[in-house]
């Protein structure tokens, strides 16, 4: 009675929980990966049923979370990321909030009806999701695990529950909501603070490359570049080739060169070579001639000018650096209507012509990277455009 007392009905040692904390923790963080963000929110993917199911009882056993608050929160923070109205952007709240606040950004969001209504439509809504997961059985999940965790391995058993308890709110509404806006690199110049923490995507299931996901919020797959992985993906990899999943949509491969695709169905693919070929060059090179930009200058110059209009202190020392180089100027100017090449034209043919204007005093700005990036893409276009008077009408 007392070794059962002391350590439960199995008696394992330390090491043994701490492999059942990093699994279960692992499998938590990848059904909410797979079912909540990438299946249920996004729609990049349609798990099967058996698989929904699965994941639908895990995430109830191990974090009592709600499929349709959680899908409702998360649509919010894409639909004004980093603006007024997201529910745990560290741009608005600051990242220490977010990163030890994470929880209760969410609680608040989530306990919003109007987000619900808004943002939460298309989740289950069966007897199980009514009667159990998101009704008056939500917090039993938990319990239940508690109890069978202490039964199974005694006071033990309550310390690895409440590790696992940490673990969602730590990985998920801290990390990646917080580090993922804040630290890391950027593939994609999106009107956003969003990074990829890390290009191995496995603690937190792939979700580390947030800033790729930013750009392709439909793709079911994160990594993007060469030498990035995700995680996630290849469960889903396995998951399909077994027949339990299917894959709705890809963000195309970076390609190796503009290619013409790029060109008119994918901003975030134009706008990042823009930053890697014409922007940061030029930086470079201005940098070279003597230019030290402080701290605070170098930020506002590289975040995205959609994030930059609201304060004008922020405006005015950017204007204080463009109007000392010209050439980053120049760049910048042509960085912000190259963005609206997208917005100003919702056929085909209405952005190639944005975009042939673009190109066209692009050619002759008087930036060497500039006019090298546009003459390319030039090109493109020009090929581009005879093959769609080549296609048959109706096309
Ligand atoms: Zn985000
Ligand atoms: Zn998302």
């Amino acid at each position: 009675m007392d070794t059962f007392l002391a350590h439960g009905l199995l008696n394992w040692p330390l090491w043994a929980l701490i492999g059942i904390w990093l699994v279960t923790l692992h499998l938590t963080v990848v059904a909410v990966s797979l079912y909540l963000h990438r299946d249920q929110t996004h729609r990049a993917v349609r798990l099967h049923p058996v698989v929904r199911h699965f994941c639908r009882g895990w995430i109830w056993l191990t974090t009592a979370t709600e499929t349709r608050e959680w899908v409702a929160v998360h649509r919010r923070h894409h639909s004004v990321v980093d603006h007024e109205g997201d529910p745990h952007s560290p741009r608005m709240f600051g990242l220490r909030t977010v990163l030890f606040g994470g929880v209760g950004l969410y609680r608040r969001a989530a306990g919003d009806p109007e987000t619900l209504r808004i943002y939460g439509q298309g989740t289950p809504d069966d007897w199980l999701e009514r009667r159990i997961y998101a009704g008056p059985g939500n917090i039993v999940g938990i319990l239940l695990l508690m109890g069978l965790e202490v039964v199974l391995f005694g006071p033990l058993g309550l310390t690895l529950w409440a590790f696992q308890m940490m673990g969602i709110p730590i990985l998920a509404a801290g990390v990646v909501n917080g580090l993922g806006h804040a630290v890391g690199y950027r593939n994609y110049d999106t009107p956003d603070l969003s990074h990829n923490i890390l290009p191995w995507g496995v603690v937190c299931g792939g979700e580390e490359l947030h800033n790729n996901h930013h750009a392709f919020p439909g793709s079911a797959r994160f990594s993007q570049r060469y030498g990035e992985f995700d995680i996630g993906w290849m469960y889903l990899r396995v998951l399909s080739f077994l027949g339990l999943a299917e894959i709705e949509r890809l963000a195309p491969a970076d390609p190796k060169s503009v290619s013409l695709q790029d060109l008119v169905g994918y901003r975030a693919h134009l706008m990042s070579r823009y930053l890697k070929e014409v922007l940061r060059p030029t930086w470079r090179n201005v940098r070279r001639d003597g230019f030290r930009p402080s701290r605070r200058s170098r930020r506002l110059f590289w975040l995205s000018p959609k994030l930059l209009s609201e304060s004008v202190a922020d405006c005015a020392t950017l204007e204080s650096i463009l109007d000392s180089q010209p050439a980053l100027r120049t760049v910048y100017e042509f960085r912000v209507r190259l963005w609206h090449v997208w917005d100003s034209g919702a056929h085909t043919a209405e952005r190639l012509e944005n975009l042939r204007e673009w190109l066209r005093q692009a050619r002759t700005s008087g930036v060497r990277q500039l006019e090298y990036f546009s003459e390319r893409v030039y090109q493109l276009v020009e090929q581009m455009s005879i093959e769609i008077v080549a296609q048959p009408t109706g096309g």
